[in-house]
């Protein structure tokens, strides 16, 4: 889902007669009369239209006027991802003539791309397109207000980008026509980001979970039934649970406390993932995932954390932070890990781009021969000194205590020692950050000495260790030292089953951790994936039981 295409025909297939008769034996028929709103901007309870004879237009609603973005005739569809979903519509369908059209519903759809591999793929693709096609032309019910001064604006920007919900924005600074806008929703400049949703309703600074309901991302989701399995947590680890349990068979909920992608998404290239020579962003990866996995069968629910699970029932249940509560027979947990950052307020802006939190082939050749700094005095900013000393000109330790004695190995204290390509700057810590899209300085400060300095340099490494998002699961689970949760071979004597517990399998039977969250975890995209997916098959032992 990278290139935003123009509007092309590819993005507008036609079904041949022998494909229509196949649908038409499970679609409803549905006659319109001309001028006729086939389904309307924001609604959520249609199907996906063939058009069997006349034609429909699809049209764009921005501030109240029109504009027709295609008009379909016989054999072919209307739909984008959201069909999937069950989510809003972000266009009006109208009929241009008396037409006969066919209505299938989102279960006889999904049914569809899973049996029929040409159909599905022909559906699949025109939706994945048309998708990028609204984004590219923010097409959609969203107008956002902002400021690139203001980090709140950068959040609900983030977290409509981040759910591929198509967008306009304005900013404030920069945009012309933001007066008038300002104007006719009587908006004070002072109460930007302000988010106008539908074109009616405006949103004073909203809160992720109130954007989410304003346009109707978490709509079409059951929350009365028992899931087979509920992954918390949308990162790599959750969307691989989430595609090979719907692939599988199983019902499926993923809750998810901001969007699809985890720590995964916020890396603008990932290029040691299997299958992807040229890299990706996690953005697209998770992108793909959540079509892949909503293709499946299994729903998504966005902006709602969990914030407790009862484990001591069966079903389990896992309470919500907006009040709600879901059940599932098994849990796949997914919730990853935060790495414990600085706290600069443009450390968000130079992520990828200088700033690492692994270092890797491909963060050294990003390095090259210039110099680097790394923060943190454990062994993996050990580790990461070490290796980058070989490619690097120059690296810089910086580690707040007096010295790396009590925090790092012995062995790795003397090579360090021994290397002349390292510095350690005991009780240093970074106090700015400088640059102009990429790195370009840091200053860092000598508490003993009480002197700052500012060097060019482009690479910083944070090996400050990564905190588990597990402070929700109080008293349920057996954890390490550090909160992670143990899992399998590792729990001893907290397991009190007469069965072994399965790999993943945390200490309450039926509850399996994946990803980063796990103790022992390796803290990668492909780990996590495989954990993800591999969870599964010991979710269909412990639900046969
Ligand atoms: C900037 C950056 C770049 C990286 N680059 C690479 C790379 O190039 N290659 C590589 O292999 N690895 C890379 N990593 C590491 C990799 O991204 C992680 O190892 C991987 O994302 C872990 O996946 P996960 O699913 O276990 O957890 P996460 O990715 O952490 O996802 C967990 C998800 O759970 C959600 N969540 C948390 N708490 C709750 C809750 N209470 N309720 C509901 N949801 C919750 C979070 O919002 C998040 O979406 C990078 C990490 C970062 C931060």
């Amino acid at each position: 889902m990278t290139d935003a295409p123009a509007q092309t025909d590819s993005m507008f297939p036609r079904l041949d007669d022998a494909q229509i008769e196949r649908l038409a034996s499970i679609g409803a028929r549905r006659h319109v009369e001309p001028g006729e709103i086939v389904f309307d901007l924001g609604s959520e309870d249609h199907g996906m239209f063939i058009v069997l004879q006349g034609s429909i237009e699809i049209v764009s609603v921005s501030h109240g006027e029109e504009a027709v973005l295609r008009v379909l005739e016989r054999g072919q569809f209307t739909g984008e991802v959201n069909q999937l979903s069950g989510r809003r519509s972000l266009v009006r369908c109208r009929a241009r003539e008396a037409s006969e059209l066919l209505e299938l519903g989102r279960t006889c759809l999904r049914e569809i791309m899973q049996t029929d591999v040409a159909l599905g793929e022909m559906f699949l693709r025109a939706f994945v397109m048309r998708r990028l096609y609204l984004i590219a032309n923010s097409v959609g019910d969203a107008v956002l207000i902002g400021s690139s001064h203001s980090s709140d604006t950068l959040r609900i920007r983030t977290f409509l980008s981040r759910n591929g919900h198509p967008h306009t924005y304005l900013d404030v600074e920069t945009d012309p026509d933001v007066q008038t806008v300002l104007d006719h929703f009587e908006i004070r400049v002072t109460e930007i980001p302000v988010l106008i949703c539908r074109g009616e309703l405006v949103l004073r600074n909203p809160s992720n979970q109130d954007v989410a309901k304003c346009f109707g991302l978490n709509a079409g989701i059951d929350e009365t039934a028992v899931y087979d399995l509920i992954v918390v947590g949308a990162g790599p680890g959750g969307l691989a649970a989430a595609v090979y349990g719907a692939s599988e068979g199983l019902s499926v909920l993923v809750v998810e406390s901001n969007a699809p992608g985890g720590q995964a998404g916020s890396s603008s290239r990932i290029e040691n993932y299997l299958g992807f020579p040229m890299g990706i962003s996690g953005q697209d990866l998770a992108n793909r995932a959540f079509v892949q996995a909503e293709k499946f069968g299994a729903s998504i629910s966005v902006a709602r954390a969990a914030r407790s699970l009862k484990c001591d029932r069966k079903p389990y249940a896992i309470e919500l932070d907006d009040g709600g509560s879901v059940e599932g027979r098994s849990i796949i947990l997914a919730a990853g890990a935060q790495y414990r950052k600085l706290e600069l307020p443009n450390l968000a802006q130079f992520e990828g781009v200088g700033i690492y939190y692994g270092a890797t082939q491909v963060e050294a050749q990003y390095c090259g021969k210039e110099d680097v700094v790394i923060v943190g005095g454990g062994n993996s900013a050990g580790q990461a000194a070490l290796f980058l000393s070989a490619t690097a000109r120059h690296v810089y330790l910086l580690v707040r205590r007096a010295g790396l004695a009590e925090t790092m190995s012995r062995y790795l204290i003397a090579r360090i020692e021994a290397c002349q390509e390292i510095t350690v700057k005991p009780r240093t810590e970074v106090e700015a950050l400088e640059g102009n899209g990429h790195l370009e300085r840091v200053r860092w400060r000598d508490r003993q000495a009480g002197a700052s300095e500012t060097h060019e340099i482009r690479h910083l490494f944070l090996m400050t260790g990564a905190n588990p998002n597990t402070g929700w699961l109080r008293g349920c689970f057996a954890m390490d030292e550090k909160q992670f949760i143990r899992t399998g071979a590792d729990l001893g004597d907290t397991w009190s089953m007469r069965r072994p517990p399965f790999p993943l399998e945390t200490s309450r039977p039926g509850v399996f951790a994946v990803g980063d969250i796990r103790a022992g975890s390796v803290k990668r995209v492909a780990s996590a994936v495989g954990e993800g997916s591999m969870a599964v098959q010991f979710v269909h032992k412990v639900l046969a039981e």
